[in-house]
């Protein structure tokens, strides 16, 4: 096992009319700003309940981030936010309001253009403090301090992450999450399965419980997944999702392993030029990802093989093959298509892919930052 700091300091309210309780997490007195997405919490009630959980508090909002939060449609609240003299963000969504909200967070009080953040790396020395309402189970946003920011006007959609930026608190209800589309939940299950993938799926580190948590999680999202699909009213399989997800990335299983992220590099570039979802990007890439890195990842294939799909039988190839084919067919069993063509994509696109991966150094990618564009090439085309 490697050494690692772990330091969460987000606190989770889980469960049923858990909403009711904000109140007492946000400074008295506090301007609170609400954000939130294209308008299903209006629909659902939830943005009424929020409100009414903040009688008593000078209350905004911000209405508007999309799928894949823009930095043009974020300026506006920041915008908002510095005239308004808010002191406190509340984001009511799922992972692209509570990221968006994060880069908020961090530009309100920035010198210059903030985008610098994300394309320069430039340091965040102070941040907005927030808290969230999760509608959507999928990216760990709520427990995370990372964000992913899309610049329509350049076509990069680049990740940050800053350890001001945790949530000081986030709402878990899972009947929120009833109201879900079907396309909504698969996404969630996909992008949480492949979250904890890139944990776990590297090279061994000695990291025996590490492992254990993470098959425990991913048996739970392949059990738990096409419940929720069936079951759409079931609330005992949303808890277990939804705090399946949390998990995932809440770098409780990245302590102290590798980890590898290729897959999200990769699928980043697929929604910013083609406008996929993102958990469909990484079911498009993930298979193709694996068997191009087979070789660097046939241990813990191997044990993936045995302790999550239960194969025993054959020799090493045939296991690992089997592996990835189980991995293909839980996706498209959640109605989330694995191939490029199933989107409409041709083969065409590898080289514009690959163009955009090197524009944005994405050149050493993978657990031993050794993976170049010839292996993501090669993974595109596979993809395809
Ligand atoms: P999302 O983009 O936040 O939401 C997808 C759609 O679901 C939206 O149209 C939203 O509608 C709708 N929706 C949300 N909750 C709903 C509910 N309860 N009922 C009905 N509809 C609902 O999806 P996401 O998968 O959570 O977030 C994806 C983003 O997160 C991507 O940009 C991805 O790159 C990023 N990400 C971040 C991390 C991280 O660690 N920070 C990790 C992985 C991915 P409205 O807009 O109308 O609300
Ligand atoms: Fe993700």
């Amino acid at each position: 096992m490697q050494n690692f700091s772990f330091h969460n300091p987000t606190k989770i309210l889980f469960g049923e009319g858990r909403i009711a309780d904000i109140g007492a997490e946000i400074p008295a007195g506090a301007r609170v700003l609400i954000t939130y997405g294209g308008g299903s919490v209006v629909k659902t009630g939830t943005l009424a309940e929020v409100k009414s959980a903040l009688a008593g508090f000078t209350v905004f909002e911000f209405a508007g981030i999309e799928p894949n939060p823009t930095y043009e449609t974020l300026m506006q609240a920041v915008e908002l936010a510095r005239r308004e003299k808010i002191d406190f963000l509340l984001a009511v969504g799922g992972g692209s309001v509570i990221d968006g909200t994060k880069f908020i967070a961090a530009a309100i009080p920035f010198v210059g253009d903030p985008w610098d953040i994300l394309a320069r790396r430039a340091p965040i020395t102070s941040a907005v403090p927030f808290g969230s309402v999760l509608t959507l189970p999928a990216t760990g946003s709520e427990m995370n301090n990372g964000a992913v920011i899309t610049k329509k006007a350049t076509q990069d959609k680049l990740a940050f992450a800053n350890p001001l930026l945790y949530p000081r608190f986030s709402v878990l209800d899972p009947a929120k999450t009833l109201t879900l589309p079907p396309r909504q939940v698969a996404n969630g299950v996909v992008d949480a399965f492949v979250h904890i993938v890139e944990q776990y799926l590297t090279y061994p580190a000695d990291a025996a419980v590490q492992d254990r948590f993470a098959e425990g999680l991913l048996l739970t999202l392949i059990a738990e997944g096409p419940r929720a699909l069936a079951e759409p009213d079931n609330l005992a399989v949303r808890a277990n999702l939804m705090w399946t997800a949390t998990l995932a990335l809440n770098g409780l299983i990245g302590a102290g392993v590798p980890q590898d992220w290729a897959t999200h590099m990769l699928g980043h570039e697929i929604t910013v030029l083609y406008g996929v979802d993102h958990a469909q990007t990484l079911a498009i890439v993930l298979p193709a990802m694996l068997q191009v890195r087979r070789e660097e990842k046939r241990a813990k294939l191997l044990q993936y093989a045995e302790r999550v799909w239960n194969l025993r039988d054959g020799d090493e190839e045939a296991r690992i093959d089997a592996a990835i084919a189980h991995t293909r067919a839980f996706f498209e069993s959640l109605s989330v298509p694995t191939r490029l063509s199933d989107y409409g994509i041709g083969a065409d696109a590898v080289a514009a892919l690959v163009a955009q991966l090197e524009r944005h150094g994405m050149k050493k990618l993978g657990e031993r930052r050794d993976f170049g564009l010839d292996g993501s090439r090669r993974v595109y085309e596979l993809a395809a």
